[in-house]
C-alpha cells in the first residue's frame, strides 16, 4: 500500500529528533550501546522498519526519501561516535579525579624482629672489628661434628637430633662449620661474627623450632685468653641491653675448653625474680668459651701458637626477651598484624 512521502519524512525526521536526544542523554557507554542498538542497530534498529517502507513509497518519490533516509542514518551515526568519544574520555576522568575520595594506605614492608636482632648483633660486632662470615647450610658431617671434637658417639649426631641428607651430608645443626671454614681459608688474627640458619629434628613449641636462626662469633689470634671473651662480651651486653649485669656459669660443649654460658639480669623483674626468668633473676643468652686446642688443630691451626675464643647465640630467643614475644612460633607465623608492630 502506497503511503505519501511526506507523512514518511515527517515520522522520519520525529525519529531522528527523538533519537538525538536519547544519544545526547545517554550517562553511560552502555546506555548509549542501548539506544545504537534499538535506533541503526542491524537487527532491532528502527531505523530498519523505514527502510523496509521504501516499498511503499511511489516510484518518483523513491530518490528523495532514499536520500533523507540516508542523511538521517549518517546525522545518527555521527551523533552515536561523537557521544561515545565524550563518554569515553570522561569515564577515566572521573575515576581519577575524585578528590574526595580517602588517599588509599600505602603498604610498606619491614624487617622480622629476628632480623632486627641479628643486624643489631652484627653491627655491635662490627664496630669492634668482626667481619661478617657464611657457609653452606647444607654441610659435611665432618665439618658439622668431627672438626668440631663431637666423639664419635655424640647424642648430637644421633638421628633424632639431627636431619641427614640422602648420600651423607647434612643439615648443620649450628653456625659452627663456618668456624672451620675460615681458620682452613684464613690465617689468624680472626675475628668472625657467623649468622645463619640451623637446623634439628626438634619438635615446633613455645621454644623449639626445627630451623632457627643462629649467631657465632670467634676470635683466634696470638696470645686471646678467656679475658678477651669475658670483656667482649660483656661489652656486647651493655650495647645490647643496656647497662646491665652479666654472669659466667660453667657448661660443656665438645669445641670449647673451658666452656660457659652467658646470663644477663633480667629484664622483666630487674633481677628480683619472676616467670620469664623462672625466679632466677638471670635469663641465658648465650654459650661460650675458649675454643678446644683439637678444634684448632682440625682446622690446620698450630695450637701451641695460636688460641681463641668463641660463642653462639639464638637471635630468635632473644627476640623473644627483647619484645617481650611469648611464643617462638609466633616468630615463623608470617602474622602482618603481629609484624607490623615492629615496622620503623
Ligand atoms: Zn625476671
Amino acid at each position: 500500500m502506497a503511503r505519501p512521502l511526506p507523512e514518511l519524512l515527517a515520522q522520519l525526521d520525529d525519529f531522528l529528533a527523538q533519537t538525538l536526544s536519547q544519544i545526547r542523554s545517554a550517562e553511560s557507554l552502555d546506555a548509549l550501546e542501548t539506544v545504537r542498538a534499538e535506533s541503526v542497530g542491524r537487527t532491532r534498529g528502527a531505523l530498519n522498519d523505514f527502510k523496509r517502507s521504501l516499498a511503499d513509497v511511489p516510484g518518483p518519490d523513491k530518490p528523495a526519501f532514499g536520500a533523507r533516509f540516508n542523511a538521517v542514518k549518517t546525522e545518527l551515526e555521527g551523533a552515536l561516535e561523537e557521544r561515545r568519544i565524550a563518554l569515553a574520555a570522561s569515564k577515566p576522568a572521573r575515576a581519577t579525579l575524585d578528590l574526595s575520595m580517602p588517599a588509599r594506605r600505602e603498604w610498606r614492608g619491614a624487617k622480622h624482629p629476628v632480623t632486627l636482632v641479628m643486624e643489631e648483633v652484627e653491627s655491635i660486632f662490627r664496630d669492634l672489628g668482626f667481619t661478617i662470615a657464611t657457609g653452606p647450610e647444607a654441610e659435611h658431617e665432618w665439618y658439622n661434628f668431627g672438626a668440631l671434637n663431637f666423639p664419635p658417639d655424640h647424642p648430637a649426631m644421633d638421628m633424632h637430633d639431627t636431619l641427614y641428607l640422602e648420600g651423607g651430608g647434612l643439615l648443620r645443626t649450628h653456625t659452627s662449620p663456618v668456624q672451620i671454614r675460615t681458620l682452613q681459608s684464613y690465617p689468624p688474627p680472626i675475628r668472625i661474627i657467623a649468622p645463619g640458619n640451623a637446623f634439628r629434628r626438634d619438635f615446633f613449641d613455645a621454644s623449639h623450632a626445627p630451623m632457627f636462626a643462629q649467631i657465632e662469633g670467634m676470635a683466634v689470634d696470638e696470645g686471646i685468653s678467656f679475658v678477651d671473651l669475658k670483656a667482649t662480651l660483656a661489652h656486647f651486653a651493655n650495647r645490647f641491653f643496656g647497662e646491665t649485669a652479666t654472669r659466667f656459669r660453667p657448661s660443656f660443649f665438645p669445641f670449647t675448653e673451658p666452656s660457659a654460658e652467658m646470663d644477663v639480669a633480667c629484664r622483666i623483674c630487674g633481677g628480683s625474680g619472676c616467670a620469664t626468668c623462672k625466679q632466677t633473676g638471670w635469663v641465658e643468652i648465650l654459650g661460650c668459651g675458649m675454643m678446644h686446642p683439637a678444634v684448632l688443630e682440625a682446622a690446620g691451626v698450630d695450637a701451641e701458637r695460636y688460641s681463641g675464643w668463641a660463642f653462639g647465640m639464638g637471635p630468635g630467643r632473644i627476640a623473644l626477651q627483647r619484645f617481650g614475644i611469648p611464643d617462638i612460633r609466633i616468630e615463623y607465623d608470617s602474622d602482618i598484624a603481629f609484624l607490623e608492630q615492629f615496622a620503623q
